[in-house]
């Protein structure tokens, strides 16, 4: 009964008719979105990537095909032979782009069948994911996802050749390799030849493409797969791709500018024109001024209304007289009743929960005389931040849309974090965020516009070397071991002296509130590398155990170099607009690291693992 496709061409796509076309002779070939019988009228959507047709089945045109039509179900894949027509009037339909015509079929194959499908590709929106990626190969048919991984394809090409341009070269690294120090857990692969020993999959690329400006490609990129055994949270997949890039005696400046081009090209092919260069900050100025080192640039920033609470007016109010007190506006969120401000209010406090910090009343301070003066002053300050960011972000705002959430430390025993301005910062930062969430539908900043304006890029520079565990009670690497100090910070001997304070040439690309990438200017001297493993607790038998390799190739002429890596997965998801990178990744796992189409991870015979020389001691 199916139809054999011997020497028939197909001569246009389903998404590319148009009224041009007009009694043209036409090949099309694709899947069966919908059917709709009409007796002797059978009408066939026909899809393939490009978009749909209807395709038009009359019994009077050629019986033969229009009894292969009524056998025809959703998703059997079709030939069609026919005439292009304009629909007549009043039957275009203006929400297809091929609305304006149809294809009278003379002929009609039945190339395969399809059993009923869990879902058809052509619904919109289906609730369950987990049947989603199951059926992964239908899920993909859907036009949305087709238009995902078309973005995707363009995104990457359009990174790929600007970095061509500017002298990169592409080059491949190894899977299998040995651990890569980016802190989380290796995924392993067991030798059989060795028995005993295993290879890692690479976290990242970070060591060979280092080794790569030793070895004197000056430039380096690659969209490179990196694998991570994480604790998976929403949005982490185990294995993921990065467009990791390294360059030889670069300024951090440099490696800005080229991320810069590429982004601008990748958001170009979504008809996105980013301005550049992007804002850059310290790590220092993004915690004073956002509370986080990837600050959201799309709201106000905190305000410091430390100076406007005078001395006597902390006394009076009972507020620390040595701490920060900051605030912040949220745009178009001021009007709310007396219930729900009160209600905001408790849930500040809340949120603030025992950390010592308080929701500064200011209502306090107007019933006095004293200090009504300053209420008006400490509004007037958060209103004039306001008015500066609404300028850069250009959008228009009334008069008496602000929110003054205002918070200060009361007095009392010391809180649990000792009185840590940086933890000020962060908290009320963290509230910030919270109440822009909450406001979203008031203040409308996370709205996509469809321009630039959505995308607020912003690189945040000099981060601390060292990070201190409190559990472990020692200092971890925040970027990762092979990132230089800043050059004064080693003059300064700071590096033994005083580990807090040392900086690191680390840098971070930010957009929208969210880290795309991060890099750094690297270690390109044996002495300070090996200063560093030391200094982060590493024995030097130990760093010769584990980078042995490494400190040895440091040792032949290393130039000063350094690169960046930023999550494509990220970037294609924020440009499709989609809300999770399974939407943007082909075959992707679920939060728990499992494939569900191939059902993967899975046990493995005896046989095999005897042959790797492995014994399970447990399954689970
Ligand atoms: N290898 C780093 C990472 O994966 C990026 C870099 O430093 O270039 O985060």
């Amino acid at each position: 009964m199916l139809d054999f496709l011997g020497s028939l061409q197909r001569t246009h796509m389903c998404g590319q008719l148009r009224a041009e076309q007009d009694g043209q002779p036409v090949v099309l070939m694709g899947w069966v979105n919908r059917r709709r019988d009409h007796g002797n009228l059978i009408f066939l959507d026909v899809r393939d990537r490009t978009g749909i047709t209807q395709v038009v089945l009359d019994k009077e045109v050629s019986s033969e095909a229009h009894a292969k039509a009524e056998a025809a179900r959703s998703e059997y894949v079709v030939a069609v032979k026919g005439k292009v027509r304009r629909r007549g009037a009043g039957l275009d339909n203006p929400n297809m782009p091929t609305g304006q015509i149809e294809v009278v079929a003379s002929e009609l194959l039945l190339l395969n069948e399809a059993k009923t499908p869990p879902f058809s590709p052509a619904d919109e929106a289906i609730a369950n994911e987990e049947v989603r990626l199951k059926y992964r190969y239908l899920d993909l048919r859907r036009p949305p996802m087709q238009a995902n991984f078309a973005l995707r394809s363009r995104v990457a090409m359009a990174i790929r050749n600007y970095l061509v341009e500017q002298g990169f070269l592409e080059i491949e690294t190894p899977f299998m390799t040995r651990s890569t120090p980016e802190g989380a857990r290796d995924y392993l692969v067991p030798s059989r030849v060795h028995a005993g020993s295993f290879y890692a999959l690479p976290q990242s690329p970070q060591i060979f493409k280092q080794i790569l400006m030793i070895s004197g490609f000056d430039r380096y990129f690659q969209i490179a797969r990196c694998f991570r055994d994480e604790d998976l949270r929403a949005d982490r997949q185990p294995e993921f791709t990065q467009i990791d890039l390294e360059m030889t005696f670069p300024r951090q400046e440099t490696v800005f500018r080229v991320v810069e081009g590429f982004l601008t090209a990748a958001f170009g092919t979504a008809g996105i024109h980013l301005t550049s260069p992007f804002v850059q900050m310290t790590y220092d100025e993004a915690i004073k001024n956002y509370g986080i080192d990837k600050p959201d640039m799309r709201l106000p920033a905190m305000v410091d209304l430390s100076s406007e609470l005078t001395p006597e007016l902390r006394e009076a109010l009972k507020i620390e007289q040595n701490l920060p007190v900051l605030g912040f506006a949220i745009p178009n969120a001021a009007n709310l009743s007396g219930t729900q401000f009160k209600a905001l209010v408790a849930e500040v406090r809340s949120f603030l929960g025992d950390s010592g910090l308080d929701y500064l009343d200011t209502s306090r301070l107007k019933s006095s005389p004293r200090f009504a003066p300053l209420e008006e002053l400490i509004v007037q300050k958060l209103r004039a931040a306001y008015l500066a960011f609404l300028e850069t972000a250009s959008r228009g705002a009334k008069d008496d849309d602000l929110l003054v959430g205002v918070i200060t430390p009361k007095l009392g025993t010391p809180p649990k974090w000792n009185h840590d301005p940086q933890w000020i910062y962060k908290r009320v930062g963290a509230l910030r965020l919270e109440l822009a969430k909450k406001y979203a539908d008031k203040h409308k900043l996370f709205e996509q516009t469809g321009t630039a304006a959505d995308f607020k890029f912003v690189w945040v520079t000099d981060f601390p070397m060292y990070e201190w565990d409190e559990e472990t009670k020692t200092w971890n690497a925040a970027h990762h071991p092979f990132t230089s100090p800043h050059e004064e910070d080693i003059k300064a001997g700071r590096l033994t002296s005083d580990k807090g304070a040392v900086r690191a040439l680390a840098y971070d690309i930010v957009l929208n509130g969210t880290e795309l990438g991060s890099g750094s200017i690297r270690i390109h001297r044996k002495d300070v590398q090996a200063e560093i493993f030391r200094s982060l607790g590493m024995s030097d038998a130990e760093a010769k155990e584990r980078f042995g390799f490494f400190l040895d190739a440091l040792e032949y002429g290393t130039p000063p170099h350094g690169g960046i890596a930023l999550g494509l997965d990220r970037i294609v998801m924020i440009l499709a607009g989609a809300t999770s990178l399974r939407e943007v990744i082909a075959f992707p796992k679920t939060a728990r690291a499992i494939d569900l189409m191939v059902d993967a991870p899975t046990p493995v015979s005896d046989a095999q693992l005897r042959e790797l020389h492995l014994r399970i001691a447990a399954r689970s």
